[in-house]
């Protein structure tokens, strides 16, 4: 069934209520006919209302709770239609004279009602709160009350007192239509739309009012009321029950409302109306003392609206309160770091805008020094605490001279706008650090730039200075601030510039791997090779690791770089053991970063490399610097599960970091190698020389205990014969140093293999046959 048709039930209901209207208008003048076709109408727009429902019921997909009540509703008028027939038939039989209301229509009439009583009911309200949920109810008891005052003041009462007794049957049905349109007034105020569509329940809860202004019009003229009201008023219920089925097809999406708050003051209104008749009016028949009932009735209302008034204050007001702090709160956290509680870039930002607009600034950054070791070693929450620690320590140090923020990670600033304290302010950070802070004891520096600007000046150029300034004392050694001077951005831009670059050349292939071989001291052969990167530039040619390892490990490109390494290392060390044998080469060494070990896929890495190329896991070795960076609980983790593959783990640089016991004992190390520090003059034998024999005797130390840990050694940087020989006799087998092997190409390192693989006996010393490749 298409709309079009529901739209024809609406046309043809209103067509018939219409009819009623002109049929009462001629029989007003021009009584002709019986009296009794008034009662007709009622039942035929009725009989044309049914379907209409029923069809929207049949074509409309509703919720349930929708279902329900157009079930309910057509069930409700059907019934009323019946009853309505009923009484038209009864009253062609006799002459249409009310108060009389034949039986079987009264109980129809009567379970109409209560299924639409049941079915308007049953609407949700789609309230949540209980604390909506217990206004809505108050709300709903005022206008109920306020409506039910009025009703029964001017309705229901005079029926009950009238002179000529009104059957049982009509007073019942009166009252139920009373609850009705009371029931039905104050819950269609609150139905916010949904399964139900609001103004087709308010249609619905319009008959309630219809049924009861027909008992107001069937009292006010006894005698021949009940004709206008069963052709004009009654036939008004169909009517607004098919508009209402009408309405819920064409029901927009559902939105949410606010309750009508002027129900109550409408309620409160109308109970007054019968207040003032009863204290002001004529007095009247009241054998039941119903004018006390109105009073009482009245004051309960005024009483549940002052209530009413008095929780919605309330709420508000709480409201209100919540609202303010929710926003203050959201502000606060959109200008402040939540770690530390300091203010964060967007408030410095804010505050440095304003001082330059004004006065001018000064501006301090300062930046943690080797933080990511900090975090990276002893985990993200030791580091948190470092930070707040250290955002307390700035907060004090500051004073009442800048306003301090943390800007981004370990990158902190000062905003100072009293000149001439800047360098106080500065002296007194780097005082407060010298001791350990945070609950760990842990002992931090930091580095500061100083850059000031005056009023006019943009943010974004201070705050360059002020970068560039930090930067300078980072690499004039950190610990340190500085203020800026022009010419300082330069290297902090090359800097800058390094990341960018170094990106594009992992992506261009610009990396290329050098060999550097380790030597058996006893018989010249080589045992190892040592992987070292190197960056073939563009332009700048050959560019050494020291250059680029360093912003690689800032920036995180040296994991992508060192999984490269990593897998160029195995798979030439696996072409080498393909071409030459599994004596020629027993272990290639790749240089892995600390970093790296924090990759999550550091593991998998390893295990695809050497899965995919084929080298055997005991012929790699993982050099990795010793440093307090290797203690973390994660580090150790990671380290374990590629010792547990049979990768090996040597320490590399040994003896410059904080070599201790612990270190090794908990760290799988297979293998140590001495620093080229203590190999510098080593041969150097000089009785009087202090720091000869401190380097021989660390030599010694080292390689003793590495022997009663059952660990190898390797002795770096040996660049003449000599070292190599006091080397051997301090114990060491496996050395590595130009003298022995500079680093070269693999093309180069091939070729060497080839010539040992030819001279199985001979001595050799690659650095005098081959060019060196860096
Ligand atoms: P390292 O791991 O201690 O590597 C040894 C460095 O000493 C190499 O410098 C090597 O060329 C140099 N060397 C070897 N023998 C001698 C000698 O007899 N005399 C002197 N003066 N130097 C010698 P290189 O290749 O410049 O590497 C420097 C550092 O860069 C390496 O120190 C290592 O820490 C790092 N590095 C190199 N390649 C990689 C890499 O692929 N990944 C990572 N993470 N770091 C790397
Ligand atoms: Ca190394
Ligand atoms: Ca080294």
């Amino acid at each position: 069934m298409t709309g079009e048709r529901h739209w024809r039930y609406a046309a043809l209901s209103g067509a018939t209520a219409l009819t009623g209207v002109l049929w009462y208008v001629w029989w007003c003048l021009a009584p002709t006919g019986p009296a009794a076709l008034a009662y007709l109408v009622m039942p035929i727009a009725g009989a044309i209302a049914v379907p209409a429902v029923h069809a929207l019921r049949r074509d409309v997909v509703l919720p349930r709770a929708g279902r329900r009540f157009w079930l309910l509703l057509e069930v409700a008028t059907v019934l009323l239609t019946a009853g309505y027939a009923v009484l038209a038939v009864a009253a062609f039989r006799s002459s249409p004279a009310l108060p009389y209301l034949p039986l079987p229509s009264t109980v129809l009439i009567g379970l109409g009602l209560l299924a639409a009583m049941i079915g308007v009911g049953a609407v949700p309200l789609g309230v949540t709160s209980w604390a909506e949920r217990g206004r809505q109810w108050l709300d709903r008891s005022i206008a109920f009350l306020g409506c039910a005052v009025l009703l029964g003041h001017f309705g229901l009462y005079p029926m009950f007192a009238a002179e000529q007794r009104w059957s049982t049957g009509v007073l019942a049905v009166v009252l139920m239509a009373f609850l009705f349109a009371a029931g039905a007034v104050t819950k269609v105020s609150y139905i916010p739309g949904g399964p139900v569509d609001r103004t087709a329940v308010r249609l619905v809860a319009g008959t309630g009012l219809v049924a009861a202004a027909f008992a107001l019009l069937a009292v006010a003229r006894p005698e021949d009321g009940s004709i206008p009201a069963q052709a004009v008023l009654l036939p008004l219920v169909p009517v607004l029950i098919t508009l209402a089925a009408l309405r819920q097809r064409h029901a927009p999406v559902a939105r949410t409302l606010r309750s009508d708050s002027w129900l109550p003051y409408l309620a409160m209104l109308a109970a007054d109306v019968p207040l003032a008749q009863v204290l002001f009016g004529e007095p009247r028949l009241d054998t039941i003392g119903e004018g006390r009932l109105v009073i009482g009735g009245a004051a309960l209302v005024s009483t549940l609206v002052s209530v009413r008034q008095w929780v919605v204050n309330r709420d508000n007001t709480r409201l209100l309160h919540e609202r303010e702090a929710s926003e203050a709160r959201l502000q606060y956290d959109a200008t402040h770091d939540a770690l530390t509680g300091l203010g964060n870039r967007v408030l410095f930002r804010e505050r440095l805008g304003a001082a330059l607009a004004t006065t001018g600034a000064t501006v301090l950054l300062v930046d943690l020094d080797d933080f990511n070791a900090v975090n990276d070693s002893l985990g993200h929450d030791v580091g948190d605490e470092l930070l707040i620690a250290f955002a307390a320590t700035l907060r004090v140090a500051a004073g009442a001279d800048g306003e301090p923020a943390r800007l981004a990670g370990d990158e902190f600033a000062v905003l100072v706008t009293t000149p001439g304290v800047d360098e106080a302010v500065a002296r007194r950070i780097m005082t407060a650090i010298a001791a350990p802070i945070s609950g760990h004891r842990l002992l931090v520096h930091a580095s500061a730039g100083i850059a000031s600007a005056p009023a006019g000046t943009a943010a974004r150029n201070l705050l360059r200075d002020a970068d560039a300034a930090m930067y300078t004392a980072k690499q004039r050694g950190k610990a340190n601030w500085i203020r800026y001077a022009p010419g300082m951005e330069k290297p902090a831009q090359a800097h800058a510039q390094l990341g960018g670059d170094l990106r594009r050349a992992l992506d261009a292939g610009e990396f290329r791997l050098v060999y550097q071989p380790l030597v058996d001291l006893r018989d010249g052969r080589v045992v190892g090779v040592e992987a070292l990167v190197r960056w073939v530039h563009p332009e700048r040619g050959t560019v050494p690791p020291i250059e680029f390892i360093p912003a690689a490990e800032r920036t995180g490109l040296i994991v992508p770089l060192g999984r490269w390494v990593l897998r160029e290392t195995c798979r030439q060390a696996a072409a080498w053991l393909a071409e030459f044998g599994p004596d020629a080469l027993r272990k290639a060494s790749p240089n892995v970063s600390v970093r790296q070990l924090h990759d999550p896929d550091f593991v998998a890495d390893v295990r695809a490399a050497l899965a995919d190329t084929g080298l055997p896991a005991n012929r790699l070795v993982l050099e990795l610097t010793e440093s307090a960076v290797l203690r973390g609980h994660q580090v150790l983790k990671v380290l374990h599960e590629v010792h547990d593959m049979g990768v090996r783990l040597a320490l590399d640089d040994f003896g410059t970091g904080e070599s201790s016991l612990s270190l090794l004992r908990a760290f799988p190390a297979a293998i140590v190698k001495l620093d080229k520090s203590f190999v510098d003059n080593i041969e150097v034998d000089e009785p009087g020389s202090a720091a000869a024999g401190a380097r021989q005797a660390v030599a010694r130390a080292v390689v003793q205990l590495a022997d009663a840990l059952g660990l190898d050694t390797v002795a770096e940087g040996i660049e003449n014969q000599e070292q190599a020989d006091r080397l051997l006799r301090l114990g060491y087998t496996v050395g590595q140093g130009y003298h022995l092997g500079r680093p070269v190409s693999a093309e180069d390192f091939t070729a060497l293999l080839a010539a040992q693989a030819r001279h199985p006996s001979t001595v050799m010393t690659v650095d005098k046959d081959l060019p060196a490749a860096a």
